[in-house]
């Protein structure tokens, strides 16, 4: 299997995609055949989710051995407190399941991507003796995913950067309390557009990034998509869908990375899946498929911060398949949106028979996330409550949860008087926070990486 870039100008093997994570003409990389996987369905109901996973991912990852793939499969979901149900469904009323994806290491869902990918950079550094050090700026969930994916590979270095004082307390602890001299989480003073910005120069001077093996934690790279379709392949086994058993995935979103990743599964020959794309106030991509217009503006914060996105970058694979891989209409949506900021598509998107939109304001998210209590006993976190408001009644449906209420306590707390916690993160709160508090100035940041790996 090759993967080939969204806009047309570059190829790669499946391990060399995952190394390189943007494609060499600035596209995304997308597998260049989808295969069909309904005849395999038979054979993989009841498997045990890392062998679910590795049967899938072998299909993709074709240049790396089985014995490898699995191991590096053992490994990334070995590291949940289940192994054996990595992603639990739990049944809150007939028809209506919540998919609870935060049992991961970092309590996010993001993990079931990113301990994977570390395991992936982990093959890489074993099979040809190079180093691979992470640099990337997180608003909340992605840096501490990708810091604890990395943890297990030795001699690997993470330079996080965050907005200093502008993430959630527990998510900083996250980060900085790892107690690992490898972890170097760079509070930067600056807003995330600021940090993000200072990364983007960082890997602009390819001198640099090469001479300290300068890798960035993507949320575009194919891994992590991949590794995001097996938990959706996961239910559809478990929930046994076709086209006579439709079942609606409704996905609490910002780059439609998560949503993206359900919706190749239709792709590859899985009939009876319609997804919902949940937004809070940022409703880009809501906005998009009800009226082929996409506007990115300036970012709203909400009490759902890991969705605070008007860019979403993995729109351009959707583009890509929307366009039937005709990479040269890619290019020229991507050069007008550089250009005027936004774009039009003539058409309103055909997928909306698959697609739907729903997007839920701050009163939204307080208020499910209280009738969801009462309802139901069952506490949700706030991107999960922008999901909620979005079900509809007779509709088989499963929500994705994708953070544990209890990394996001004080909105829960204000509507519902309980105080979620977890025990991971408790151990946090006793910790000591060790950062290096910067000004948001790349040269600042960069002689800060130098110092600590020139002394390695
Ligand atoms: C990252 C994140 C999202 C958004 O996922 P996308 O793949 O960017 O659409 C939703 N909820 C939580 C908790 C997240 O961390």
């Amino acid at each position: 299997m090759r993967f080939t870039s969204t806009r047309g100008g570059d190829t790669a093997t499946f391990s060399e995609a995952v190394i390189k994570g943007l494609a060499g003409d600035g596209g995304l990389f997308v597998p260049e055949t989808m295969p069909d996987i309904s005849s395999y369905l038979t054979r993989w109901r009841g498997l045990p989710y890392t062998e679910l996973a590795y049967s899938f991912l072998s299909l993709f990852a074709t240049d790396i051995s089985g014995n490898e793939l699995r191991h590096c499969v053992e490994n990334a979901y070995g590291a949940f407190p289940d192994p054996k149900t990595p992603a639990p469904l739990v049944e809150l009323n007939t028809g209506l399941h919540v998919l609870e994806l935060f049992h991961g290491p970092t309590l996010a869902f993001k993990d079931f991507a990113l301990q994977l990918l570390g395991q992936l950079y982990g093959r890489h550094i074993r099979n040809t003796g190079q180093p691979v050090n992470i640099l990337g700026a997180t608003s909340g969930d992605t840096g501490s995913a990708a810091i604890h994916g990395m943890l297990k590979q030795p001699g690997t270095h993470s330079f996080i950067l965050y907005p200093e004082g502008g993430i959630a307390g527990l998510q900083e602890r996250q980060i900085a309390c790892t107690g690992s001299p490898l972890v170097h989480p760079f509070a930067v003073r600056g807003s995330f557009d600021e940090a993000q910005s200072i990364v983007k120069q960082i890997f602009g001077d390819a001198a640099f990034s090469s001479a300290y093996s300068l890798t960035a934690v993507n949320s575009i790279n194919i891994a992590r998509i991949l590794a995001q379709c097996i938990y959706y392949l996961d239910t559809v086994l478990k929930l046994d869908v076709n086209a006579d058993r439709p079942l609606e995935f409704i996905v609490p979103t910002g780059n439609f990375g998560n949503v993206l990743a359900g919706w190749m599964l239709s792709k590859m020959g899985i009939q009876g899946l319609r997804f919902c794309v949940a937004t809070n106030v940022n409703s880009v991509v809501s906005v998009f498929f009800q009226t082929g217009e996409y506007r990115p503006g300036k970012v709203t914060p909400s009490l759902a911060p890991s969705m605070d996105i008007q860019q979403a970058s993995n729109f351009e694979r959707w583009l890509w398949w929307h366009f039937s891989g005709d990479s040269v209409r890619v290019c020229k949506v991507m050069n007008a949106l550089r250009r005027d900021g936004n774009f039009i598509l003539n058409e309103i998107p055909a997928d909306n028979d698959i697609i739907r939109t729903a997007s839920c304001d701050n009163d939204g998210i307080k208020t499910w996330i209280e009738r969801i209590w009462n309802d139901k006993n069952y506490l949700i976190d706030p991107h999960t409550a922008c999901a909620f408001t979005a079900v509809r009644e007779n509709v088989r449906t499963v929500i994705l949860a994708t953070a544990h209420p209890a990394k996001f306590p004080e909105t829960i707390i204000s509507v519902t008087g309980q105080s979620p916690k977890h025990p991971s993160l408790e151990v946090l709160k006793q910790r000591t926070v060790t950062k290096q508090i910067l000004p948001a100035d790349t040269e600042t940041v960069k002689a800060a990486i130098a110092r600590i790996l020139d002394i390695r």
